[in-house]
């Protein structure tokens, strides 16, 4: 039997009993890899779904506790003092329900009294600073075209729903969820004290506001293309924009009341929020902001707010039967709060020096052989092929924590109210970020903390980057053979690698500048490539009715792919240097590597989060993931026998 029970147990390489060997490798290599594994596996009441990516957070979470509990035992280090302050805070729930909303009292007095419609634009701000996102987003990023710059993107935003599809479609289940939501809208302002009727009517009428927003917003397939996303704007332009919202008082409430440049990810939301400032009434507005306060601040104040939360965003939206234990909530605030103060003792714990060399030895691997690739490339020019081998040579790459670490010595937290250290750490967050816009890029920044797992390819510093989190079993394994490492994270290297050349990261050149450098022909014998991976992967129907949206998840899609094929290469070069391994387990290199990928992409979902993923997510689901780019391989059929998931030669997308 499979122990899902002690959610931190760590897999071998390959788990022999995670196959279900009835089934035919050649015909659903997901099934015979995992078969098994998904028969046994229940996904957990407090998770929206199961694999390999949770094991490994799980046991990052282990690691993490005993990092918090010694920390809040009285930690002698700045980084200790820190967070455990706010994680002491966070679990004093006796003190929590004792101070109930008085630590969001003024947010909320001010969302409540605004009394003319020329004070909402600072409102905004002001609000924005407190981690309450109306209205619209920003964040302080390159400029797309000039990557040493930073500038403020302002982008649409202020939606309580994930998507806009969530408003805007009308089928049985989206509509079932859009009564849902109204319902917590109403339970929210009921426990804000109002009566039933009142209640009632704010929740429609912020609905109705927020279905506006999601009308103007953007689809997420069009944001792919970095042109649409990337207008630079002046200050005067922001004005022509979004005629009548006062910038200045914004920009003087966020604390960048001087900034002349931005971009402007989508000019038609900003006109339309400005239509809003001018044209909804003071009570719709009133309603919405309060609605915007709570939802950002529930989960920090007494159990009825948090549970009402809860029963919205985790029971409805993703189909969780009971919330994660308080310390784990707690415990992601921490990590999204003071990501790099938590990552200092988490990579001190969890980091050997060891692993760090031996997966830096794979990127170095990998990358040799991407050139390689690219020069044999059949379809592209040797000018493109230039310019594209310089720009993997000025890859960057970052392995499991920041050279640097980020000051936090402007911040400090006590054992007093849990929310009020939330607002004091969101607004020096906030203020650091506008901070960035006094200063060139610094690159050695970096997007995630070091427990998360997950890696990323940033095109706007043409790096790779990979945090320490990931750097765990299933996905590395510090003495398993090279087969199961080069078919788990040396796929992963590839993919990131892979996405400085998908759709979108190959239009960054090498210093991360959003500019062309590719001749006319090559771009378009490219796309005819990556049209058939969107034909492909539309063709998935992962829940009845409800397929891949191939252009959605084309990025990521391609990534697998060459990720897969590079990573293969790399081990025959391996296999070539360091000769043919004995069988183990019955299974020979070549299938241990393909059995090591098909593993560390094990996962199943509850069907209410699959739709949302399936909705908002680039990624296809792990069973695609796998079967995705198999289905192109030849190499894979030659390792396991021929069977049905084969596709038809001029259907596969060679790309990398
Ligand atoms: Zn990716």
């Amino acid at each position: 039997m499979i122990e899902t029970g002690t959610r931190t147990a760590t897999p071998g390489p390959i788990e022999r009993k995670f196959l279900d060997e009835t089934t035919k490798p050649g015909d659903d290599f997901f099934q015979y890899a995992n078969g098994a594994w998904l028969a046994a596996t229940t996904i957990p009441d407090d998770e929206p779904g199961w694999g390999g990516f949770f094991e490994v957070r799980d046991r990052n979470f282990a690691v993490l506790h005993d990092v918090l509990e010694d920390a809040a035992k009285g930690g002698k280090s700045a980084s200790e003092k820190l967070v455990g302050n706010l994680y002491a805070s966070g679990l004093d729930e006796a003190a929590i329900e004792k101070a109930g909303i008085a630590g969001v009292r003024e947010i909320l007095r001010r969302a409540e009294s605004v009394s003319k419609r020329e004070d909402l634009p600072a409102l905004l701000g002001w609000l924005q600073r407190r981690g309450v996102r109306a209205g619209l987003a920003l964040r302080v990023m390159p400029d797309a075209f000039q990557s040493t710059k930073n500038l403020i993107h302002l982008m649409q935003g202020g939606l309580g729903l994930p998507d806009r599809d969530y408003y805007l479609k009308d089928d049985p289940k989206s509509t079932e969820l859009q009564e849902k939501y109204r319902a917590h809208l109403a339970a929210m302002f009921r426990l804000l004290g109002d009566d039933e009727t009142a209640s009632v009517a704010s929740a429609k009428s912020v609905y109705d506001f927020e279905h506006a927003l999601a009308e103007a917003s953007m689809p997420r397939v069009e944001q792919r293309d970095p042109y649409k996303v990337n207008n630079p704007t002046t200050r005067e332009q922001l004005d022509t924009l979004a005629p009548g919202f006062d910038w200045t008082a914004f920009l003087g409430e966020i604390g960048a009341p001087d900034a002349k440049d931005f971009n402007v990810r989508q000019p038609k939301y900003l006109g339309a929020l400005a239509d809003a400032v001018r044209d909804r009434s003071l009570d719709e507005w009133r309603a919405y902001l309060r609605a915007r306060v709570i939802n950002a601040y529930a989960q920090y104040l007494p159990k009825r707010f948090e549970d009402e939360r809860f029963a919205f965003y985790g029971r409805a939206l993703v189909g969780q039967a009971t919330q994660k234990p308080r310390w784990k909530r707690v415990l992601e605030t921490v990590d999204n709060e003071l990501g790099e103060p938590l990552g200092q003792l988490y990579v001190a714990r969890a980091f050997p020096p060891e692993a760090k060399k031996r997966i830096l030895d794979l990127v170095a691997d990998l990358r040799a052989v991407l050139r390689d690739r690219i020069d044999k490339l059949e379809w592209m020019g040797e000018e493109t092929k230039k310019a594209a081998r310089t720009k993997l040579d000025a890859f960057a790459v970052k392995m499991g924590y920041p050279d640097t670490w980020r000051d936090f010595s402007g911040l400090s937290l006590d054992r007093g109210a849990y929310v009020d250290n939330v607002i004091k750490a969101t607004i020096f967050n906030f203020d650091y970020d506008i901070g960035k816009l006094a200063k060139p890029v610094d690159r050695g920044e970096w997007l995630m903390s070091p427990p998360t797992v997950n890696a990323y390819y940033y095109p706007p510093r043409n790096e790779i980057v990979f945090p320490a989190g990931i750097l765990q079993p299933p996905f590395f394994f510090a003495d398993a053979d090279a087969a199961v490492n080069y078919g788990a994270i040396g796929m992963v290297i590839g993919h990131e690698m892979t996405h400085g050349f998908d759709d979108q990261g190959s239009q960054f050149d090498e210093i991360g500048n959003l500019r062309n450098w590719w001749q006319e022909s090559d771009r378009i014998a490219y796309t005819s490539r990556t049209d058939l991976v969107v034909q492909q992967f539309d063709g998935y129907e992962p829940l009845p009715g409800m397929h891949i949206n191939g252009k959605l998840c084309l990025g990521e899609n391609i990534a697998d792919l060459g990720g897969l094929k590079i990573a293969y290469s790399a081990f025959e070069r391996y296999l070539a240097r360091e000769g043919e391994p004995p069988k183990i387990d019955g299974f020979t290199a070549r299938q241990r590597f393909f059995l090591g990928f098909a593993q560390s992409w094990r996962s199943k979902f509850r069907e209410e989060a699959q739709r949302m993923r399936l909705t908002i997510d680039p990624h296809s689901p792990g069973m695609y993931r796998v079967l995705g780019p198999l289905a192109n391989l030849p190499e894979f059929f030659a390792a396991f026998g021929a069977g049905t998931m084969e596709r038809p030669k001029e259907q596969r997308p060679a790309i990398w």
